[in-house]
């Protein structure tokens, strides 16, 4: 039952650490819901007038699109925040890629709310001139599909209007599992196919994928199909220990151990068919007191310190892997390879090509664990690198068959400097990021230094 009270919920700025966020009455928005039972609920349509509005008030850094269309034809609005005014970040590299999605179950309105929160803390915090929220738009794009289930929403139910649970219907082992309700096929359903669609087409490079739930206070990473860890295990694991270390006491844990066996969800989907690091936000469902005044952002505050940390460390949730160093003798190569990143890689190799770009030689693959190096040495003979070729490295950003290819070039012509080693071979190609790079005659030491790191 609907209760239709203007129940009005104010909306602070959050206490950020770096305190640069003032609270402004004149930016206070209103949480766009109604009470209805325990629950303040937001229908599809104050959605919709809100996102509209950002999007109106803020074209620098709000970008706002649909995915598609309900069953019953309403928008999956999806906000993109960045800071538009850049195509890449300062320094030319790529922006990192975020995927939130929320409401795939239309009574879990805190789910949808923290979804809702997660676009509107970093607009907020943007138009103060906090300094977190305007780094992260720097160099970060985020994409947040706010309402999945619009249908299912606006009549407080759990399934879409088809009776389908949209977070079993996903092409990842699906209808494998004991379930209710997972519909005809994988993607039978419009909210899902859109949202595969929007994933494809438009944040396939994503180093975050976190979908927003309601039930239990947890949050879960794959597999939910199986009990075994996955193999990025070592990224979630340490993002685990760091939200738990200092952020918040909130369970951490393998969806189908954490909860209970579910396949077809978006997060096994989002993880092996997408190759994400993937998260199920779920809040507890205590919902919001009608007649309260309760503030969202206190309401949400820990899940918000969580979301923030996810997405202000972003870069570091794949491999990224830099030549240290390349030594050459006459009869092998000799690579030092670091990992700045928190995922492991199993599959780098390293290839010699030529100028015109043509592999004429490339290195059996190598692993390089989380956040260590590895040094890794090849036999092949010093002919092979004539004709002014250069390196290029690649790997995959994650262990997962699914995690994306890269190939980075290793140095350039700049870059490129030949010097004698200890043993009496080169060392060719140094890290164009690297510090050491600058500082030749370290570097031989430095090689020798990391040899007794390697796992
Ligand atoms: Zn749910």
């Amino acid at each position: 039952m609907r209760v239709a009270i203007g129940l009005v919920v104010c909306m602070l700025m959050a206490v950020v650490p770096t305190a640069a966020a003032q609270y402004d009455p004149s930016q206070t928005p209103m949480w766009p819901g109604d009470p209805i039972d325990s629950h303040v609920h937001m229908t599809w349509a104050a959605l919709t007038l809100e996102v509209n509005d950002w999007a109106d008030e803020n074209p620098d850094i709000v970008d706002l699109t649909s995915a598609g269309k309900s069953e019953l034809g309403r928008d999956l609005w999806v906000v993109r925040l960045s800071d538009w005014s850049m195509e890449t970040k300062a320094n030319g590299s790529a922006k990192e890629i975020v995927y939130i999605d929320g409401g795939h179950h239309g009574n879990e309105y805190l789910g949808t709310a923290l979804a809702w929160l997660s676009a509107k803390w970093y607009i907020n915090g943007w138009n103060e001139g906090n300094e977190e929220a305007v780094e992260v738009l720097q160099n970060n794009e985020l994409h947040v599909l706010i309402m999945l289930n619009p249908d299912g929403n606006d009549i407080d139910t759990r399934w879409n209007i088809n009776q389908v649970d949209l977070n079993r219907n996903y092409d990842h082992y699906w209808n494998t599992c004991p379930t209710t309700q997972p519909g005809s096929s994988a993607f039978s359903e419009a909210e899902t196919a859109a949202n595969a669609a929007y994933i494809d087409a438009n944040v396939v490079d994503a180093d975050l994928y976190v979908t927003m739930h309601t039930g239990v206070w947890i949050i879960l990473y794959p597999w939910g199909k199986w009990p075994e860890q996955p193999p990025d295990w070592e990224l979630f694991w340490s993002i685990r220990d760091t939200v738990n270390a200092g952020i918040s006491d909130i369970p951490i844990q393998n969806a189908n151990q954490g909860l209970y066996p579910n396949c077809g969800t978006s997060r096994d989907y989002g993880y092996g068919q997408m190759g994400f690091p993937t998260f199920t936000f779920e809040t507890d469902d205590e919902q919001f007191i009608p007649g309260s005044f309760e503030n969202i952002n206190e309401r949400l505050g820990e899940e918000m310190d969580v979301m923030r940390y996810l997405i202000s460390n972003v870069w570091y949730w794949r491999a990224r892997l830099t030549v240290q160093s390349i030594a050459m003798a006459d009869d092998g190569i000799t690579v030092d390879v670091v990992n700045d990143g928190q995922a492991s890689t199993a599959n780098a190799s390293l290839e010699y090509r030529t100028p015109l770009g043509e592999v004429v030689w490339a290195s059996p693959m190598f692993g390089v664990n989380a956040t260590n190096s590895s040094t890794v040495s090849f036999s092949v003979g010093k002919d092979t690198f004539e004709d002014d070729g250069y390196w290029n490295l690649n790997y995959q950003k994650r262990v997962i068959n699914a995690a994306i290819w890269v190939n980075e070039t290793v140095d350039n012509a700049t870059s490129v400097t030949m010097v004698e080693s200890e043993e009496g071979g080169f060392l060719i190609g140094f890290g164009l990021f690297n510090p050491l790079a600058v500082i030749l005659g370290m570097i031989g030491a430095s090689v020798y230094a990391r040899r007794e790191d390697i796992e």
